[in-house]
């Protein structure tokens, strides 16, 4: 009889005890992974480089030919699969410019590795040590950049910015509504944000049952922040009709604009009105996702200006920082790392001013199971909507080591400093694209086109403009955004369908399309601004001819 040969599973973990072989042969795989992402770099172009058809029948013909092997495959051949799933792959060269999709730096992908190494789960400290340690150092230290006292203050890395707008909102219920846990959410409940605000808290109040009508949309002001004095009319609009306000997001760096709503006005507002009707102020959760990373300059001397900043730049960065340096007023907030903290996919710190707020969800209300306030053992999340957590308190606490306050200021004043190159060179060289966002210094630039060149703007902004003027201009610029996305692989701008919602002659509200350079990739410097405007140039000069055409056949 013929002897059975049995898979050696074991080869395919890591060794049990160290040795040096096994490690080779792991190094080995990574150096072949590594390599092989390098062959395919082209920093002429987005897209790294390979074949892929992409055609209508790509994911059916995916699913016709899957199957998994009966045997196993051997791990070279395992990694050439996967090489070839990201042949053709967006990547972060200097022409990415679309949107907040950044690059995972060195610190942040190590970070994760150390995480795996032990797999640790981050539930519970004695499963996931080290995840609990990385967490409980990285929320002391964002807690004291932002001005959170760190002996009170608590949180965990949950599921991103959204993940963090819902944690939000769950305090808020069990705030105002302790019986809610058990009997489920009152009809009377009310959460508000600004138009601008991101989807997030639209997801929320749906999940948690609260409903997407009791939702308040605050207006925003031209720069994309929140208009208090409409905050103050629409609270108390709800509770004069029996309503009870429990959250409020500010965005602090909205997604698409980089517009900064006031905290200390929101907060004091808030605190008004409730006070008045004799009740608790709401929860505010600021959601600085994105924006929150400019506190890294909370403590820059920006008189002494020890990095050498340009007057410029150094304004441009003061003008944000002094706009966010509130963000100690919020009850929570959010740091998305995988966003500016330069770290992989999925890595965001949900933080909140008083942990004692995290038992108020928590699963065994008796214990006082919260971050950092209790011995070991004991570290239990349970307050947290995941059960099982992935330690990726690791990976950031790799990169605020690796980075220091000082490498996100030198990072983040270079995006800076990029995007004023291009709103500087968009002025000179294509004048037709107006820039929409332009009380907003960041790292993002919206510029919008109108068909008889000139600009439109103020009159679409102060409710000049009828709806079909400016749907019109909103299509003349979705052209653009149709001949820019055919050639993204070359380079990939981005573009929204919602900024500003402004008012429209007729009393109705419509939202702007603007198209958006979005300054992300460490890799895009000054020096090639100009060569990114030019090729921008024509494609816009491109939009007018289609126009021109267009409406010479439609005889208009
Ligand atoms: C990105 C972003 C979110 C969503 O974050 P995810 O990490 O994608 O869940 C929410 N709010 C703001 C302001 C954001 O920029």
């Amino acid at each position: 009889m013929r002897e059975r040969r049995l898979p050696d599973v074991q080869r395919l973990f890591p060794s049990e005890n160290g040795n040096q072989q096994s490690r080779q042969m792991m190094m080995r795989f990574f150096e072949q992974i590594l390599t092989g992402v390098d062959g395919l770099k082209n920093p002429d172009d987005v897209n790294l480089r390979g074949e892929k058809d992409r055609t209508d029948r790509f994911y059916n013909n995916l699913i016709q030919q899957s199957a998994i092997p009966s045997e196993s495959m051997p791990m070279e051949e395992v990694n050439s699969e996967l090489l070839a799933l990201l042949h053709n792959h967006p990547y972060h060269t200097k022409y990415f410019l679309t949107n907040i999709l950044p690059m995972a730096s060195i610190p942040g992908i190590v970070g994760m590795l150390a995480a795996f190494m032990v797999n640790g789960n981050n539930l519970w400290d004695v499963y996931g040590p080290a995840g609990a340690e990385a967490e409980v150092k990285v929320i002391s230290m964002m807690s004291k950049l932002i001005g959170y006292d760190a002996m009170k203050s608590g949180g965990y890395t949950t599921w991103g910015g959204q993940g963090a707008v819902f944690s939000g909102l769950r305090i808020a219920i069990a705030k105002f509504a302790p019986e809610a846990l058990l009997k489920g959410v009152p009809d009377n409940l009310y959460a508000f944000c600004s138009d601008a605000a991101h989807y997030s808290l639209f997801k929320s109040v749906e999940a948690t049952g609260i409903g997407t009508d009791k939702l308040i949309r605050v207006r925003t002001k031209a720069d994309s922040s929140m208009d208090v004095n409409d905050l103050k009319l629409k609270m108390e609009e709800v509770i004069a009709l029996g309503g009870i306000p429990v959250y409020i997001v500010a965005t602090t760096g909205t997604t698409d604009a980089m517009g900064i709503d006031d905290l200390e006005m929101i907060q004091a507002t808030a605190g008004k009105v409730a006070a008045q009707f004799g009740l608790l102020r709401p929860h505010i959760h600021a959601d600085s996702a994105l924006g929150g990373f400019f506190a890294f300059f909370q403590d820059y001397d920006f008189t002494a200006n020890p990095l050498e900043f340009k007057t410029e730049v150094l304004q441009a960065i003061q003008a944000i920082h002094s706009r966010m340096k509130h963000l100690d007023l919020a009850d929570s907030l959010c740091f998305d790392f995988q966003k500016l903290g330069q770290t992989p996919y999925l890595t965001s710190l949900f933080l909140v001013k008083e942990a004692a707020d995290l038992t108020l969800m928590d699963l065994h209300p008796d214990e006082t199971p919260y971050v950092g306030h209790r011995g070991y053992g004991q570290y239990h999340t349970g307050y947290t909507l995941e059960c099982s957590r992935m330690a990726s308190s690791i990976s950031i606490y790799s990169a605020l080591l690796a980075f220091g306050i000082q490498g996100y200021q030198q990072l983040l004043a270079q995006f800076v400093e990029v995007n004023l190159a291009f709103r500087e060179a968009l002025r000179l060289e294509i004048p037709e694209a107006v820039i929409v966002n332009a009380d907003n210094p960041g790292i993002i630039t919206l510029f919008r086109l109108y068909p008889e060149g000139g600009s439109r703007f103020e009159e679409e902004v102060s409710g000049a403009c009828s709806l079909s003027e400016i749907d019109r201009n909103n299509k003349f610029n979705e052209i653009l955004f149709e001949i820019l996305g055919k050639q993204r692989e070359r380079i990939f701008f981005g573009d929204t369908k919602k900024h500003l919602l402004v008012p429209t002659k007729e009393g109705s509200f419509t939202a702007l399309y603007a198209t958006k350079i979005f300054v992300i990739s460490p890799y895009t410097e000054v020096k090639h601004v100009p060569e990114i405007v030019q090729y921008l140039k024509t494609f816009v000069s491109q939009v007018f001819e289609k126009y021109a055409e267009a409406s010479t056949i439609s005889g208009r």
